[in-house]
Protein backbone atom coordinates (compact mmCIF):
# COMPACT_ATOMS: atom_id res chain seq x y z
CA UNK A 1 0.00 0.00 0.00
CA UNK A 2 1.45 3.58 -0.94
CA UNK A 3 1.80 6.42 1.50
CA UNK A 4 -0.75 8.31 0.12
CA UNK A 5 -3.82 5.25 -0.01
CA UNK A 6 -2.87 4.89 3.79
CA UNK A 7 -3.32 8.26 4.49
CA UNK A 8 -7.13 8.34 3.06
CA UNK A 9 -10.05 8.96 5.57
CA UNK A 10 -11.70 5.71 7.00
CA UNK A 11 -14.87 5.38 4.75
CA UNK A 12 -17.88 4.55 7.31
CA UNK A 13 -18.93 1.05 6.97
CA UNK A 14 -22.68 1.49 6.01
CA UNK A 15 -25.10 0.24 7.72
CA UNK A 16 -28.86 -0.72 6.42
CA UNK A 17 -31.97 -2.16 7.64
CA UNK A 18 -34.82 -3.58 6.30
CA UNK A 19 -38.02 -3.86 7.53
CA UNK A 20 -40.46 -6.23 6.39
CA UNK A 21 -41.82 -9.86 6.41
CA UNK A 22 -38.73 -12.38 6.44
CA UNK A 23 -38.99 -15.17 4.28
CA UNK A 24 -35.70 -17.97 4.02
CA UNK A 25 -35.44 -21.21 4.71
CA UNK A 26 -32.53 -23.19 7.52
CA UNK A 27 -33.22 -26.38 5.82
CA UNK A 28 -34.38 -28.27 2.97
CA UNK A 29 -37.96 -28.59 3.53
CA UNK A 30 -39.88 -31.97 2.92
CA UNK A 31 -41.47 -32.75 0.38
CA UNK A 32 -44.87 -32.36 0.43
CA UNK A 33 -44.88 -30.91 4.21
CA UNK A 34 -46.39 -27.47 4.42
CA UNK A 35 -45.68 -27.01 8.33
CA UNK A 36 -41.64 -27.13 7.59
CA UNK A 37 -39.45 -26.17 10.70
CA UNK A 38 -37.19 -25.60 7.69
CA UNK A 39 -38.91 -22.42 6.82
CA UNK A 40 -37.83 -19.74 8.50
CA UNK A 41 -40.64 -16.25 8.89
CA UNK A 42 -39.90 -13.29 10.55
CA UNK A 43 -43.25 -11.18 10.10
CA UNK A 44 -42.58 -7.48 10.28
CA UNK A 45 -38.42 -8.06 11.30
CA UNK A 46 -35.32 -5.73 10.16
CA UNK A 47 -33.19 -7.28 8.50
CA UNK A 48 -29.42 -6.09 9.59
CA UNK A 49 -26.97 -5.53 6.58
CA UNK A 50 -23.56 -4.21 7.26
CA UNK A 51 -21.05 -3.41 4.80
CA UNK A 52 -22.84 -5.54 1.95
CA UNK A 53 -23.54 -8.43 4.71
CA UNK A 54 -25.95 -10.16 6.40
CA UNK A 55 -25.30 -9.14 10.51
CA UNK A 56 -28.42 -10.37 11.92
CA UNK A 57 -32.36 -9.87 11.86
CA UNK A 58 -34.16 -8.35 15.14
CA UNK A 59 -38.11 -7.21 15.78
CA UNK A 60 -36.88 -4.20 17.85
CA UNK A 61 -35.98 -1.14 15.15
CA UNK A 62 -32.24 -0.85 15.31
CA UNK A 63 -30.90 2.59 16.54
CA UNK A 64 -30.50 5.70 14.04
CA UNK A 65 -26.44 4.51 13.45
CA UNK A 66 -29.13 2.49 11.20
CA UNK A 67 -30.46 3.62 7.83
CA UNK A 68 -33.95 2.57 7.60
CA UNK A 69 -35.77 1.62 5.16
CA UNK A 70 -39.54 0.61 6.16
CA UNK A 71 -40.94 -2.33 3.96
CA UNK A 72 -43.66 -2.82 6.32
CA UNK A 73 -46.46 -5.21 4.76
CA UNK A 74 -43.96 -6.56 2.06
CA UNK A 75 -42.27 -9.78 1.50
CA UNK A 76 -38.49 -10.14 2.00
CA UNK A 77 -36.95 -13.09 -0.11
CA UNK A 78 -33.15 -13.73 -0.42
CA UNK A 79 -32.18 -13.05 -4.31
CA UNK A 80 -33.35 -15.59 -6.34
CA UNK A 81 -30.65 -17.90 -7.93
CA UNK A 82 -31.25 -18.72 -11.44
CA UNK A 83 -29.28 -22.54 -11.73
CA UNK A 84 -29.40 -22.40 -15.76
CA UNK A 85 -30.26 -19.61 -18.15
CA UNK A 86 -28.85 -18.73 -21.95
CA UNK A 87 -27.56 -14.80 -21.93
CA UNK A 88 -27.94 -14.45 -25.75
CA UNK A 89 -31.30 -16.10 -25.92
CA UNK A 90 -33.71 -13.11 -25.02
CA UNK A 91 -33.90 -12.65 -28.16
CA UNK A 92 -35.52 -16.35 -29.20
CA UNK A 93 -37.87 -16.78 -26.27
CA UNK A 94 -41.24 -17.01 -27.22
CA UNK A 95 -40.04 -18.74 -30.77
CA UNK A 96 -42.91 -20.51 -32.13
CA UNK A 97 -43.70 -24.30 -33.31
CA UNK A 98 -40.29 -26.63 -32.84
CA UNK A 99 -38.95 -28.75 -30.22
CA UNK A 100 -35.24 -28.69 -29.00
CA UNK A 101 -33.12 -29.67 -32.18
CA UNK A 102 -34.84 -27.56 -34.72
CA UNK A 103 -35.47 -24.87 -32.18
CA UNK A 104 -31.51 -24.58 -31.97
CA UNK A 105 -31.13 -24.64 -35.48
CA UNK A 106 -34.54 -22.72 -36.83
CA UNK A 107 -33.93 -19.95 -33.86
CA UNK A 108 -31.41 -20.32 -31.46
CA UNK A 109 -27.74 -20.76 -33.21
CA UNK A 110 -28.83 -18.04 -35.62
CA UNK A 111 -29.46 -15.48 -32.48
CA UNK A 112 -25.90 -16.70 -31.05
CA UNK A 113 -23.84 -16.41 -34.05
CA UNK A 114 -24.25 -12.37 -33.44
CA UNK A 115 -22.55 -12.86 -30.59
CA UNK A 116 -19.25 -12.75 -32.03
CA UNK A 117 -19.18 -8.65 -32.78
CA UNK A 118 -17.65 -7.58 -29.71
CA UNK A 119 -20.37 -4.52 -29.64
CA UNK A 120 -23.25 -7.28 -29.54
CA UNK A 121 -21.50 -9.18 -26.55
CA UNK A 122 -21.30 -6.25 -24.48
CA UNK A 123 -24.73 -4.99 -25.10
CA UNK A 124 -26.35 -8.36 -24.51
CA UNK A 125 -24.54 -8.70 -21.36
CA UNK A 126 -25.11 -6.09 -19.69
CA UNK A 127 -28.72 -6.46 -21.12
CA UNK A 128 -29.30 -9.55 -19.54
CA UNK A 129 -27.92 -9.45 -16.15
CA UNK A 130 -30.40 -6.64 -15.44
CA UNK A 131 -33.26 -8.49 -16.74
CA UNK A 132 -32.30 -10.54 -14.05
CA UNK A 133 -31.81 -8.41 -11.64
CA UNK A 134 -35.41 -6.81 -12.43
CA UNK A 135 -36.80 -9.98 -12.07
CA UNK A 136 -35.14 -10.73 -8.68
CA UNK A 137 -32.51 -13.08 -9.67
CA UNK A 138 -28.79 -12.00 -8.48
CA UNK A 139 -27.28 -14.86 -9.39
CA UNK A 140 -27.20 -17.36 -11.70
CA UNK A 141 -25.09 -20.37 -13.57
CA UNK A 142 -25.07 -18.95 -17.40
CA UNK A 143 -24.36 -20.15 -21.10
CA UNK A 144 -23.05 -17.16 -23.20
CA UNK A 145 -21.92 -18.26 -26.66
CA UNK A 146 -19.14 -19.92 -28.14
CA UNK A 147 -16.99 -16.98 -28.50
CA UNK A 148 -14.71 -15.72 -25.88
CA UNK A 149 -15.63 -12.52 -25.93
CA UNK A 150 -19.26 -13.45 -24.30
CA UNK A 151 -17.94 -15.46 -21.80
CA UNK A 152 -15.61 -11.90 -21.44
CA UNK A 153 -18.61 -9.40 -21.55
CA UNK A 154 -20.63 -11.44 -18.90
CA UNK A 155 -17.84 -11.87 -16.77
CA UNK A 156 -17.22 -7.79 -16.92
CA UNK A 157 -20.57 -7.08 -16.56
CA UNK A 158 -21.46 -8.78 -13.26
CA UNK A 159 -18.66 -7.21 -11.74
CA UNK A 160 -19.40 -4.14 -12.47
CA UNK A 161 -22.89 -5.30 -10.81
CA UNK A 162 -21.21 -6.69 -8.09
CA UNK A 163 -23.16 -10.16 -8.85
CA UNK A 164 -22.51 -13.56 -8.30
CA UNK A 165 -22.23 -15.29 -11.64
CA UNK A 166 -21.04 -19.24 -12.78
CA UNK A 167 -20.20 -18.90 -16.58
CA UNK A 168 -17.79 -19.93 -19.34
CA UNK A 169 -17.46 -20.09 -23.37
CA UNK A 170 -19.55 -22.27 -25.14
CA UNK A 171 -17.62 -25.49 -26.06
CA UNK A 172 -18.98 -26.91 -29.72
CA UNK A 173 -17.12 -28.17 -32.21
CA UNK A 174 -19.25 -30.19 -34.53
CA UNK A 175 -23.02 -30.14 -35.74
CA UNK A 176 -23.33 -26.24 -35.46
CA UNK A 177 -23.34 -23.58 -38.04
CA UNK A 178 -19.68 -21.43 -39.36
CA UNK A 179 -19.31 -19.18 -36.74
CA UNK A 180 -20.69 -21.17 -33.84
CA UNK A 181 -17.67 -23.92 -34.28
CA UNK A 182 -14.55 -24.29 -31.96
CA UNK A 183 -11.84 -26.35 -32.30
CA UNK A 184 -9.81 -27.86 -29.23
CA UNK A 185 -6.48 -26.22 -29.18
CA UNK A 186 -8.06 -23.04 -29.38
CA UNK A 187 -10.94 -23.55 -27.11
CA UNK A 188 -8.71 -24.98 -24.67
CA UNK A 189 -6.18 -21.75 -24.79
CA UNK A 190 -9.48 -19.18 -24.69
CA UNK A 191 -10.55 -21.80 -21.18
CA UNK A 192 -7.47 -21.18 -20.05
CA UNK A 193 -6.96 -17.86 -20.03
CA UNK A 194 -10.52 -17.14 -18.79
CA UNK A 195 -9.80 -19.42 -15.60
CA UNK A 196 -6.37 -17.39 -15.18
CA UNK A 197 -8.47 -14.04 -15.61
CA UNK A 198 -11.94 -14.43 -14.03
CA UNK A 199 -12.03 -17.76 -11.58
CA UNK A 200 -12.31 -16.58 -8.13
CA UNK A 201 -9.49 -14.39 -8.65
CA UNK A 202 -9.55 -12.73 -5.03
CA UNK A 203 -11.03 -14.11 -1.51
CA UNK A 204 -13.90 -11.35 -2.59
CA UNK A 205 -14.35 -12.54 -6.26
CA UNK A 206 -17.79 -13.22 -7.12
CA UNK A 207 -17.13 -14.85 -10.39
CA UNK A 208 -16.49 -18.23 -10.99
CA UNK A 209 -15.78 -20.74 -13.78
CA UNK A 210 -17.05 -23.06 -15.35
CA UNK A 211 -16.37 -25.48 -17.85
CA UNK A 212 -19.59 -25.28 -20.24
CA UNK A 213 -20.12 -28.16 -23.03
CA UNK A 214 -23.28 -27.25 -24.56
CA UNK A 215 -24.54 -31.05 -25.07
CA UNK A 216 -22.97 -34.13 -26.23
CA UNK A 217 -23.71 -33.71 -29.78
CA UNK A 218 -22.21 -30.62 -30.38
CA UNK A 219 -18.28 -31.84 -28.95
CA UNK A 220 -16.39 -34.31 -30.70
CA UNK A 221 -14.84 -37.01 -28.47
CA UNK A 222 -11.89 -35.07 -27.97
CA UNK A 223 -12.96 -31.82 -26.91
CA UNK A 224 -15.37 -33.78 -24.40
CA UNK A 225 -11.84 -35.19 -23.11
CA UNK A 226 -10.54 -32.07 -22.82
CA UNK A 227 -12.86 -30.70 -20.60
CA UNK A 228 -12.57 -33.18 -18.97
CA UNK A 229 -8.74 -32.60 -18.51
CA UNK A 230 -9.98 -29.05 -17.27
CA UNK A 231 -12.01 -29.96 -14.68
CA UNK A 232 -9.82 -32.65 -13.34
CA UNK A 233 -7.28 -30.40 -13.02
CA UNK A 234 -8.94 -27.54 -10.67
CA UNK A 235 -11.82 -29.31 -8.09
CA UNK A 236 -12.97 -25.18 -7.88
CA UNK A 237 -14.00 -25.52 -11.01
CA UNK A 238 -18.01 -25.76 -12.24
CA UNK A 239 -19.17 -27.36 -14.99
CA UNK A 240 -22.48 -27.04 -16.95
CA UNK A 241 -23.95 -28.50 -19.64
CA UNK A 242 -27.23 -30.19 -20.85
CA UNK A 243 -28.70 -33.93 -20.22
CA UNK A 244 -31.75 -35.83 -21.66
CA UNK A 245 -33.65 -33.37 -22.34
CA UNK A 246 -35.65 -34.64 -25.06
CA UNK A 247 -36.28 -38.28 -26.97
CA UNK A 248 -35.23 -37.10 -30.44
CA UNK A 249 -32.10 -35.50 -28.63
CA UNK A 250 -31.07 -38.88 -26.43
CA UNK A 251 -31.34 -41.17 -29.71
CA UNK A 252 -28.96 -39.09 -31.70
CA UNK A 253 -26.59 -39.27 -28.29
CA UNK A 254 -27.19 -42.84 -28.69
CA UNK A 255 -26.06 -42.69 -32.58
CA UNK A 256 -22.99 -40.56 -32.23
CA UNK A 257 -21.49 -42.38 -28.94
CA UNK A 258 -22.28 -46.18 -29.09
CA UNK A 259 -20.12 -47.09 -26.30
CA UNK A 260 -21.79 -45.37 -24.32
CA UNK A 261 -23.94 -46.88 -21.93
CA UNK A 262 -26.13 -44.21 -21.72
CA UNK A 263 -26.45 -40.25 -22.75
CA UNK A 264 -25.11 -39.51 -19.01
CA UNK A 265 -22.33 -41.73 -19.41
CA UNK A 266 -20.73 -39.60 -22.19
CA UNK A 267 -19.98 -36.98 -19.58
CA UNK A 268 -19.25 -39.17 -16.55
CA UNK A 269 -16.55 -41.26 -18.76
CA UNK A 270 -14.60 -38.00 -19.09
CA UNK A 271 -14.78 -36.82 -15.84
CA UNK A 272 -17.43 -34.17 -15.97
CA UNK A 273 -19.59 -35.67 -12.94
CA UNK A 274 -18.50 -33.92 -9.87
CA UNK A 275 -20.21 -31.55 -7.10
CA UNK A 276 -19.80 -28.49 -8.99
CA UNK A 277 -21.42 -29.40 -12.09
CA UNK A 278 -25.25 -28.46 -13.21
CA UNK A 279 -26.95 -30.63 -16.16
CA UNK A 280 -30.14 -28.86 -16.94
CA UNK A 281 -33.09 -31.08 -17.73
CA UNK A 282 -32.39 -34.77 -17.02
CA UNK A 283 -35.39 -35.83 -17.85
CA UNK A 284 -35.08 -38.97 -19.29
CA UNK A 285 -32.69 -40.50 -17.06
CA UNK A 286 -32.74 -44.06 -16.22
CA UNK A 287 -32.06 -45.65 -12.89
CA UNK A 288 -28.80 -46.24 -12.94
CA UNK A 289 -28.15 -42.79 -14.54
CA UNK A 290 -30.00 -41.74 -11.30
CA UNK A 291 -27.32 -43.68 -8.88
CA UNK A 292 -24.53 -42.43 -11.12
CA UNK A 293 -25.70 -38.99 -10.44
CA UNK A 294 -26.24 -38.88 -6.68
CA UNK A 295 -22.63 -40.63 -6.25
CA UNK A 296 -21.12 -37.81 -8.23
CA UNK A 297 -22.72 -34.57 -6.29
CA UNK A 298 -23.75 -33.46 -9.24
CA UNK A 299 -27.18 -31.10 -9.38
CA UNK A 300 -29.82 -31.61 -12.09
CA UNK A 301 -31.36 -27.77 -13.01
CA UNK A 302 -35.46 -28.58 -13.89
CA UNK A 303 -36.61 -26.27 -16.48
CA UNK A 304 -39.95 -26.31 -16.30
CA UNK A 305 -41.15 -24.05 -18.40
CA UNK A 306 -38.72 -25.09 -20.89
CA UNK A 307 -39.35 -28.31 -20.59
CA UNK A 308 -43.50 -27.38 -21.15
CA UNK A 309 -42.73 -25.09 -24.10
CA UNK A 310 -40.41 -26.99 -26.03
CA UNK A 311 -42.56 -30.28 -25.40
CA UNK A 312 -39.56 -31.91 -23.86
CA UNK A 313 -41.11 -34.15 -20.82
CA UNK A 314 -41.82 -33.82 -17.29
CA UNK A 315 -39.12 -34.10 -14.72
CA UNK A 316 -39.87 -36.17 -11.80
CA UNK A 317 -38.66 -34.50 -8.74
CA UNK A 318 -39.57 -37.12 -5.89
CA UNK A 319 -37.84 -39.89 -8.10
CA UNK A 320 -34.64 -37.35 -7.97
CA UNK A 321 -35.07 -36.98 -4.27
CA UNK A 322 -35.63 -40.99 -4.02
CA UNK A 323 -32.14 -41.03 -5.55
CA UNK A 324 -31.24 -38.97 -4.21
CA UNK A 325 -29.42 -36.05 -6.34
CA UNK A 326 -30.05 -32.14 -6.18
CA UNK A 327 -32.42 -30.52 -7.53
CA UNK A 328 -32.31 -26.68 -8.14
CA UNK A 329 -34.89 -24.69 -10.40
CA UNK A 330 -34.49 -23.09 -13.07
CA UNK A 331 -35.82 -20.63 -16.25
CA UNK A 332 -33.49 -21.73 -19.31
CA UNK A 333 -34.58 -18.83 -21.21
CA UNK A 334 -34.84 -18.84 -24.33
CA UNK A 335 -36.37 -22.63 -23.82
CA UNK A 336 -37.88 -20.91 -21.17
CA UNK A 337 -40.36 -18.05 -21.76
CA UNK A 338 -40.18 -16.13 -18.56
CA UNK A 339 -36.83 -15.05 -15.93
CA UNK A 340 -39.77 -14.87 -13.80
CA UNK A 341 -38.55 -17.43 -11.15
CA UNK A 342 -42.04 -17.45 -10.29
CA UNK A 343 -43.64 -18.11 -13.22
CA UNK A 344 -40.83 -20.87 -13.33
CA UNK A 345 -42.13 -22.38 -9.82
CA UNK A 346 -45.58 -22.42 -10.80
CA UNK A 347 -44.32 -24.15 -14.15
CA UNK A 348 -42.77 -26.65 -11.45
CA UNK A 349 -45.70 -27.19 -9.63
CA UNK A 350 -47.50 -27.65 -12.95
CA UNK A 351 -45.08 -30.23 -14.17
CA UNK A 352 -44.99 -32.53 -10.75
CA UNK A 353 -48.99 -31.92 -11.03
CA UNK A 354 -48.86 -34.22 -14.19
CA UNK A 355 -47.75 -36.87 -12.08
CA UNK A 356 -49.51 -36.59 -8.94
CA UNK A 357 -46.99 -34.84 -6.81
CA UNK A 358 -48.03 -31.75 -5.47
CA UNK A 359 -44.61 -29.23 -5.44
CA UNK A 360 -44.97 -26.83 -2.15
CA UNK A 361 -44.18 -23.39 -2.04
CA UNK A 362 -41.67 -24.31 0.37
CA UNK A 363 -39.94 -26.43 -1.99
CA UNK A 364 -39.80 -24.53 -4.64
CA UNK A 365 -38.87 -21.27 -3.15
CA UNK A 366 -35.70 -23.34 -0.92
CA UNK A 367 -34.49 -24.56 -4.19
CA UNK A 368 -34.26 -21.47 -5.86
CA UNK A 369 -32.99 -19.97 -2.94
CA UNK A 370 -30.99 -22.09 -0.25
CA UNK A 371 -31.02 -25.11 -2.32
CA UNK A 372 -29.47 -23.67 -5.06
CA UNK A 373 -26.71 -22.10 -3.12
CA UNK A 374 -25.99 -25.50 -1.29
CA UNK A 375 -26.12 -27.33 -4.44
CA UNK A 376 -23.48 -25.46 -5.97
CA UNK A 377 -20.96 -24.90 -2.39
CA UNK A 378 -21.90 -21.60 -2.25
CA UNK A 379 -24.43 -20.86 0.73
CA UNK A 380 -21.78 -19.40 2.64
CA UNK A 381 -22.39 -16.37 -0.13
CA UNK A 382 -25.97 -16.59 -1.19
CA UNK A 383 -29.15 -18.15 -0.53
CA UNK A 384 -30.56 -17.18 2.68
CA UNK A 385 -30.33 -14.53 5.33
CA UNK A 386 -27.75 -16.46 7.38
CA UNK A 387 -25.34 -13.93 9.14
CA UNK A 388 -22.50 -13.35 7.11
CA UNK A 389 -23.71 -14.01 4.25
CA UNK A 390 -23.50 -11.14 1.17
CA UNK A 391 -26.75 -9.10 1.00
CA UNK A 392 -28.48 -10.33 -2.21
CA UNK A 393 -32.01 -9.25 -0.94
CA UNK A 394 -35.10 -8.65 -3.23
CA UNK A 395 -38.41 -6.73 -1.68
CA UNK A 396 -41.81 -8.00 -3.05
CA UNK A 397 -45.26 -6.82 -2.83
CA UNK A 398 -47.28 -9.53 -1.27
CA UNK A 399 -49.82 -8.51 -4.10
CA UNK A 400 -50.69 -6.31 -6.43
CA UNK A 401 -54.03 -5.65 -8.64
CA UNK A 402 -57.04 -6.43 -7.57
CA UNK A 403 -57.42 -10.33 -8.25
CA UNK A 404 -54.54 -10.80 -6.06
CA UNK A 405 -54.93 -8.66 -3.41
CA UNK A 406 -57.95 -10.52 -2.78
CA UNK A 407 -56.58 -13.54 -2.95
CA UNK A 408 -54.21 -12.79 -0.02
CA UNK A 409 -57.14 -11.84 2.04
CA UNK A 410 -58.46 -14.28 2.09
CA UNK A 411 -55.58 -16.64 2.73
CA UNK A 412 -55.57 -18.36 6.13
CA UNK A 413 -52.30 -19.95 6.75
CA UNK A 414 -48.57 -19.11 6.06
CA UNK A 415 -48.19 -21.57 3.16
CA UNK A 416 -51.67 -20.76 1.71
CA UNK A 417 -50.29 -17.10 1.59
CA UNK A 418 -46.60 -17.76 0.13
CA UNK A 419 -48.08 -20.62 -2.41
CA UNK A 420 -51.03 -17.60 -3.54
CA UNK A 421 -47.84 -15.38 -3.78
CA UNK A 422 -46.04 -17.57 -5.75
CA UNK A 423 -48.43 -18.66 -8.38
CA UNK A 424 -50.06 -14.75 -8.89
CA UNK A 425 -46.94 -13.17 -8.49
CA UNK A 426 -44.40 -12.15 -11.13
CA UNK A 427 -41.33 -9.89 -11.49
CA UNK A 428 -44.03 -6.72 -11.63
CA UNK A 429 -44.44 -7.29 -8.02
CA UNK A 430 -40.61 -6.54 -7.57
CA UNK A 431 -40.10 -3.36 -5.19
CA UNK A 432 -35.82 -3.07 -4.76
CA UNK A 433 -33.20 -5.68 -5.55
CA UNK A 434 -29.80 -5.51 -3.41
CA UNK A 435 -26.60 -6.70 -4.67
CA UNK A 436 -24.46 -7.07 -1.83
CA UNK A 437 -26.60 -4.52 0.19
CA UNK A 438 -26.67 -1.95 -3.27
CA UNK A 439 -29.59 -0.87 -4.73
CA UNK A 440 -29.56 -2.83 -8.46
CA UNK A 441 -33.08 -2.49 -9.31
CA UNK A 442 -36.47 -0.02 -8.62
CA UNK A 443 -39.07 -0.26 -11.06
CA UNK A 444 -39.73 3.34 -11.83
CA UNK A 445 -43.36 5.43 -10.96
CA UNK A 446 -44.79 4.70 -14.34
CA UNK A 447 -44.50 1.12 -13.93
CA UNK A 448 -46.30 1.14 -10.88
CA UNK A 449 -48.45 3.45 -11.71
CA UNK A 450 -49.89 1.55 -14.77
CA UNK A 451 -50.33 -1.54 -12.47
CA UNK A 452 -52.79 0.06 -9.82
ZN1 LIG B 1 -30.38 -24.65 -21.74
Amino acid sequence: MTASTSELPQRPTRRLALKGDLLDFTAAPAWGDIDSPAVRFQPGHWLLIEAGRIVGTQLAAPDETWERQDHSGRLILPGFIDAHVHSPQLDVSGSYGAELLDWLNRYTFPAEIRYGDPAVAKFGAERFLDALLAHGTTAAVVFPTVHKISAEALFEAAADRGMRLVTGKVLMDRHAPDGLRDDVKQAERDCIDLIDRFHGQSPNSRLAYAVTVRFAPTSTPAQLAMAGALCRADASLFMQTHVAENRAEVAWVAELFPTARSYLDVYAREGLLHPRAVLAHGIWLDDEDKRVLAASGAQVAFCPSSNLFLGSGLFDWPAAQRAGFRVSTASDVGGGTSLSMQRNLLDGYKVQAMAGHRMTAWAGLHAATRGAAEALGLAHEIGSFDAGTLADVCVWDWASGPVAQARQQVARELHERVFAWMTLSDERDLMSCFVGGDIRFQPNKEQKIHRS
